[in-house]
């Protein structure tokens, strides 16, 4: 089966085929680490991750190197200190531990790599002495710049025309640079703020020289895929490829498919810290599962915008809700069972198929959510139809197309009780044994009258081989 995905610079959705498929690499550029991440900046995250476990299932988990980066040099981190009155490393370190806490709980697998600027330095000021020596970058007033003139393709992966570039980058027009589209690689820091050591006097690095240098050392150039949000494109994996082909003698390619995911929208704006219509990543993770949030995100094409709303992240709730009730309720029937392994189910193998056939297709979610649902659909029947093998293998099939997306990772059991807080959980399975107790000792009336009152809590309960197992009734 062909992975195809679509290409921002061909403009084009393209067979992709790695350099080396023993070794598949992909960058993305991560986040500013000053504050709670909003769920916008997980997008990315998100859909990124999904293409990481689609490239391991195709090439091998190993096979496959992921960087995302940490950008914990900025000013914004530096006002933060500041304010705190603590060094940078206390804020970096607070907010990248939440930002990876809030990353696995939509479910994101680790990065193999997440260098950070920090721990960078010596790499970014060589590549900054690389550029210099090509002719592609020139030391003026403390700072060193990049100089656009040089790159005669300056401009290709944004198609943009020069006097737009200048325009949509609001370069400042600084005396020390031959043109106004330059940009830093270099400058000296603010009294006060951190520094590092460089040939062209202390300072810190700019912002896009930082990831090409973490790519070079992470994974090596060229790499395979670089990924990212649209608004990313210009200026800086624009100023990232320029960087990256002039510093290896103009020739060095730098990526071979360049992906970017939309915008996550709040009404018709993007969500963004600047203009305040965010929601924390953290916070909705106090109020819904991760799996749903994730759902949620991956519920449109990674290449459209998405709107975010209640209503959203409520219908991925039910929609994942609809597939771990056919799951608990094929586990149920199949505790009555005796063993059925080994059997072909191929209705429910072509709907695997088709999952996997949507993921390669330029990661279609919808139509790969259309397939798991259409599977679920025959595992529901199979479960009425009492037909145990097939519900044994279609259920393997459910949990494992569900896996593909990083879904259906939850005891279905489980899944139902983390809806209910802890007092109702307590209440319920309190319920549950005296019903049993009455039960035992023949009490109809008595074990009736509890069921009526489990029922009053909107909890339904299921009588099965191994005992009575309850979850929270689906909403009509
Ligand atoms: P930032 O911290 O703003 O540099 O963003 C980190 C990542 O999140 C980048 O890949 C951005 O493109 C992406 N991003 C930021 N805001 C949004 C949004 N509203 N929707 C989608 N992606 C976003
Ligand atoms: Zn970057």
């Amino acid at each position: 089966m062909t992975l195809s995905l679509y290409d921002t610079m061909s403009r084009a959705k393209r067979p992709f085929t790695p350099k080396d498929p023993s070794r598949v690499t992909l960058y993305v550029c991560g986040p500013t680490v000053y504050n709670f991440a909003h769920i916008g900046n997980f997008r990315p995250v998100v859909v990124f991750d999904l293409l990481f476990r689609v490239l391991r299932e195709v090439y091998g988990a190993d096979a496959v190197k992921y960087a995302a980066n940490v950008t914990d040099v900025d000013d914004k981190i530096n006002r933060k200190a500041a304010e705190e009155g603590v060094p940078i490393s206390v804020i970096t370190n607070r907010y990248l531990d939440a930002y990876n806490a809030d990353a696995a709980a939509l479910g994101a697998l680790r990065p193999t790599f997440q260098p950070r600027v920090t721990e960078t330095m010596d790499a970014i000021v060589k590549m900054i002495g690389d550029l210099i020596h090509q002719n592609s970058a020139y030391a003026a007033e403390g700072h060193v710049l990049f100089d656009t003139q040089s790159f005669a393709d300056y401009g290709k992966l944004s198609g943009r025309p020069m006097d737009e570039m200048i325009a949509g980058a609001r370069v400042d027009v600084a005396p020390y640079k031959r043109h106004p589209a330059d940009f830093v690689l270099w400058k000296p820091s603010k009294e006060n703020e951190p520094e590092w050591d460089s040939p062209w006097g202390p300072g810190r690095p700019g912002w896009h020289i930082e990831c090409t240098a973490m790519i070079e050392e992470a994974l090596g150039l060229p790499i395979d895929i670089h990924g990212g949000g649209i608004d990313l494109v210009f200026p800086h994996h624009e100023n990232e490829l320029a960087q990256g082909v002039c510093s290896g003698h103009g020739e060095r390619e730098y990526a071979q498919v360049w992906m970017h995911n939309g915008f996550l929208n709040m009404g018709d704006e993007k969500m963004s810290k600047s203009l305040g219509n965010v929601a924390l990543a953290h916070d909705l993770l106090g109020l819904y599962p991760g799996e749903a949030i994730r759902w949620a995100l991956l519920s449109g094409h990674y290449r459209q915008p998405l709107e975010w709303n209640d209503t959203l992240i409520e219908q991925s709730k039910s929609a994942l809700d609809r597939l771990y009730r056919v799951l608990d309720d094929a586990g149920r029937f199949l505790a009555g069972e005796s063993a059925a392994g080994g059997f072909d189910n191929p209705a429910a193998q072509a709907d695997f198929a088709a999952v996997e056939a949507a993921l390669h297709d330029d990661l279609n979610t919808p139509t790969a959510f259309a397939a798991l649902f259409q599977l679920a659909d025959k595992v529901r029947a199979a479960v009425m139809a009492q037909d145990a093998r097939s519900v044994a293998s279609g259920r393997d099939l459910l949990v494992a197309a569900g896996g593909l997306m990083g879904f259906l990772t939850t005891d279905p059991q489980a899944w139902f009780h983390t809806g209910a807080d802890d007092d109702l959980k307590t209440r319920v399975e309190a319920l549950i044994a005296d019903r049993q107790a009455a039960r035992a000792t023949k009490n109809w009336p008595e074990a009736d009258r509890i069921r009526g009152e489990l029922a009053a809590l909107n909890v339904e309960v299921m009588d099965g081989p191994s005992g009575a197992t309850w979850r929270i009734k689906e909403q009509a």
